[in-house]
């Protein structure tokens, strides 16, 4: 029987776990945690079929400055880091040149198509459809003429890759949420994405799905990785584990161990916080306030804001800064109740330069292979993307050409 140590239980890795065990494989998954207790925990649980474009850098002078002066709120940077994001952020800049990010939008697109399918068998046989709402998403725009400029590109998604939505005017929006500010222009329902009251609990129930069909999960160090004779070894909380094939899902952190074999990939870490709030009014739909920079969306532990991305160094302290900003944005269209939590959570989302996910095997290493680096999308993307990796180490030719996610592009 084919062998592999998924290391990282974050969705990436679940997902791709369950894909290896149905084709066969005895897996183990290693983590240093429970399932989905980091980034697939405190993301803002959409599985987002609508997502075909992934975000480019900004590029026009005036939303550079915006950033640089502190006037918007989707982007923060902390100086005194400034220097770890130099050369990630001037690769980026250089793929999110038009002809260069329409490249990774063709990529990128290619497997949202398979996004909500993919999780759909998986909740189905992990009954798990108590989380989901298949009803989609509202982005909510304070300024008439956002909006308008926003419906164009919408309708631009819809004649080239069927994304489906529905204009509301100001009315219609205040009839579908009836305790929002009535004199907004207007929003954004996109259709077809779906969105999970508790991102977290539905790693859990993927991770259940994956033991009751015998697969193991062990707590573990991925950093104790060592190449052997046979394949790949790591130590946990119990013994050392053998394999002949390692998985390296392990989200942001993926680079930190790849490091020790040589690899250098550079990452743009988006960091993101989140708080909830109970006691206000409750939301029908998640909402994406999109002249603000942040979500808020109704979950199993009140409304959850989660905020837009601020690079800074790994270690840092929370610096809620825009937190605090888009809790008082929230507060002028809602009854947002009181905070939930002591302290904001925090997490980062792991973005590649070109926007791509690193996916398939290691360039230098037989028998390693990678699954990370899905950035704004990667709760949407696991399934879809553990998939294609399982089919690749599986032999088989896979749904979609692996090629655009090739690990050695670094
Ligand atoms: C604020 C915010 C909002 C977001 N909203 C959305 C959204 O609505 N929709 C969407 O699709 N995506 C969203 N994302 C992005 C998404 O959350 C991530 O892309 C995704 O969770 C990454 O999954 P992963 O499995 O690769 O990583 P993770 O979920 O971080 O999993 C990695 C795992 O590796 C483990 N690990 C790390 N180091 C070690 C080690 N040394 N030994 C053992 N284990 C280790 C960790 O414990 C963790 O469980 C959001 C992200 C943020 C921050």
């Amino acid at each position: 029987m084919k062998s592999a140590i998924v290391l990282g239980g974050g969705m990436v890795g679940v997902a791709t776990a369950l894909h290896l065990q149905r084709r066969g494989w005895s897996v183990t998954l290693v983590d240093r945690r429970e399932p989905g207790r980091e980034t697939s925990y405190g993301n803002a649980g959409m599985i987002q079929a609508e997502a075909v474009r992934p975000y480019p850098m900004p590029r026009d002078l005036a939303t550079l400055l915006k950033i640089a002066t502190g006037r918007t709120n989707d982007v923060r940077y902390s100086l005194s880091s400034l220097h770890l994001h130099i050369e990630p952020l001037a690769r980026y800049w250089w793929h999110s040149a038009p002809k260069r990010h329409r490249d990774a939008i063709a990529a990128w697109a290619r497997l949202i198509a398979y996004a909500t399918g993919e999780h759909d068998v998986l909740i189905r046989e992990a009954h798990a459809d108590n989380l989901i709402r298949r009803a989609g998403y509202r982005a909510v725009y304070r300024d008439a003429a956002a909006l308008e400029h926003s419906i164009k590109d919408a309708e631009e998604d819809q004649r080239e890759f069927g994304v489906k939505f529905r204009v509301l005017s100001g009315s219609e929006l205040a009839r579908a949420e009836p305790i929002l500010r009535d004199d907004l222009p207007g929003a954004i329902h996109w259709l077809d994405t779906w969105t999970v009251s508790d991102p977290g609990a539905l790693v859990t129930a993927y991770a259940e799905l994956f033991e009751r069909s015998g697969g193991t999960i062990v707590i573990g160090d991925a950093q104790s990785l060592r190449q052997t004779a046979t394949g790949w070894s790591v130590a946990t909380d119990k013994s050392r584990i053998d394999a002949a094939s390692a998985v390296v899902a392990l989200g942001p952190w993926s680079p930190d161990l790849l490091h020790q074999f040589g690899y250098r990939i550079p990452l743009v870490r988006k960091r993101g916080y989140h708080m909830h709030y109970s006691g206000g009014a409750s939301l029908d739909l998640p909402m994406v306030d999109k002249s603000n920079g942040y979500a808020m969306g109704p979950m199993a532990k009140g409304i959850r804001i989660t905020t837009g991305a601020e690079l800074t160094s790994p270690d840092a302290l929370a610096t809620p800064v825009q937190l605090a900003s888009a809790e008082a944005s929230a507060r002028e269209l809602i009854d947002l109740g009181k905070r939930a939590e002591p302290d904001p959570w925090f997490g980062t989302r792991p973005c590649t330069p070109d926007m791509l996910p690193v996916l398939g095997p290691s360039p230098r290493h037989p028998g390693l292979w990678m699954n990370f680096g899905h950035g704004h999308q990667g709760f949407t993307l696991g399934p879809a993307t553990g998939r294609l990796l399982a089919e690749m180490m599986n032999g088989e030719t896979p749904a979609i050409d692996p090629a655009p996610y090739r690990t050695e592009r670094f």
